[in-house]
């Protein structure tokens, strides 16, 4: 007997289940093709979206960053861990989101846990979509605000909302920029106009949109043309970006206010040179190379076409994110693993990560997939589908 047999119950009952999945092994660069648990495999499971984290450039600057300045901080930003990298990266990630100043986290998670609770406390509410991300949730969690919640992108839901809180101290209006299992994107015109006539403040939470959206991968806020109108933007540097790390694009003093409250900033070590660098020479290119994110929004299509006509059910998506979703917990996992078999590694998504019944693969292209890459994967995808019986 140990206090911990509770976890072999609950693990045997994940398998009894059939979504217990141990964790699959890259020993490649992440890219269009990787060597996953030992096979080489059409890849269409990472966040790698403009293909920048295997990038010859991305790399050179993490080394000669390491060379210069080695290897950690050693420190927490606000006693010594604050090289002038750093304050560089935020000075190039404000000008590339055309806001006043910007500060980076160590993740876009701690972004999220360490931002909400600075914004919103006691006597305050956060209204938050439903399918919002579990960073957000726990940051949400985190603050001592009272949270509500609307339906999935109902703006009549969120207007009634808005109404009914307007005896609280400060609102609170919290969105995904693109909803990460659905590649769906937040209705983020009506969002601001109802914050801006009930007097909220608006958070949009960039990761799936950073390098995504906006003709330089921008995000959500370009894409529609809201410039100077959100509030607070949340971006990640760990997805197409290509590194690591999160940030806030906001205004000086909430910058300032961060440096100050902000637990995550205060309390955990700042990012390796290297880390910095990259994510310094990620943003170099993404503004230098508009023609990257075209590609992938070329593949996309071309992938989202090639699977409809198999007639397969990829629900809302507008962006790279493009689920196909099977149904049932079981078969989802089975689809994804007959895929492998066929040389394609599309990942298995259930419960609780998506709501029972709506279990899927999800698949994510990249702009440095090839033409050859695509048109292979649509082959495993019909034969694999074909094999379970959902087409
Ligand atoms: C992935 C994701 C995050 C976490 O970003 P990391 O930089 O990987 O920690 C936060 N928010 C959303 C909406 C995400 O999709």
């Amino acid at each position: 007997m140990s206090g911990l047999d509770f976890a072999h119950q609950e693990i045997e009952e994940l398998k009894k289940q059939g979504v217990f999945r141990p964790l699959r092994v890259l020993s490649s660069p992440q890219g269009p093709r990787a060597e996953i648990d030992g096979h080489r495999v059409i890849n269409l499971s990472s966040n790698d979206y403009l293909g920048l984290a295997n990038d010859p450039r991305l790399k050179r600057a993490a080394i000669e960053a390491t060379e210069r300045y080695g290897a950690g901080t050693a420190a927490v930003r606000t006693i010594i861990g604050t090289l002038d990298l750093h304050l560089e990266l935020e000075r190039r990630l404000a000008a590339f989101k055309g806001t006043e100043a910007a500060i980076v986290f160590q993740s876009g998670f701690t972004c999220n846990s360490g931002v909400i609770p600075v914004l919103v406390g006691e006597g305050d509410v956060i209204i938050s979509d439903a399918l919002n991300h579990a960073s957000i949730i726990d940051g949400c969690r985190l603050a001592k605000a009272e949270i509500r919640r609307y339906a999935h992108k109902d703006m009549a839901e969120l207007e009634q909302q808005l109404q009914a809180a307007q005896g609280f101290r400060r609102r609170l209006v919290i969105t995904d920029g693109v909803f990460s299992m659905d590649g769906d994107i937040a209705p983020l015109p009506q969002i601001v106009r109802l914050c801006e006539q009930y007097g909220a403040i608006s958070y949009v939470d960039d990761a799936h949109s950073s390098g995504v959206l906006g003709k330089n991968g921008q995000g959500s806020v370009h894409h529609f043309g809201l410039q100077g109108r959100v509030d607070v933007q949340v971006g990640t540097l760990s997805k197409a970006v290509g590194v690591l790390g999160g940030y806030v694009a906001t205004s000086r003093d909430m910058v300032d206010l961060l440096i100050h409250r902000g637990r995550p900033f205060l309390f955990s070590t700042s990012h390796p040179p290297a880390v910095t660098a990259a994510a310094i020479e990620a943003i170099d290119i993404m503004e230098r190379e508009p023609e990257l994110i075209a590609r992938l929004w070329s593949n996309a299509r071309r992938f989202k076409e090639g699977l409809s006509a198999l007639g397969f059910n990829t629900g809302h998506s507008e962006t790279p994110i493009t689920p196909v979703i099977i149904g049932g917990e079981r078969e989802a996992m089975q689809f994804s693993d007959e895929l492998f078999r066929l040389g394609v590694f599309a990942q298995g998504i259930a419960f609780p990560t998506v709501p029972k019944g709506q279990a899927r693969v999800r698949t994510i292209v990249s702009a440095a997939h090839s033409e050859e890459d695509l048109s292979e994967a649509l082959s495993a995808f019909e034969r694999a589908g074909r094999s379970i019986g959902v087409i």
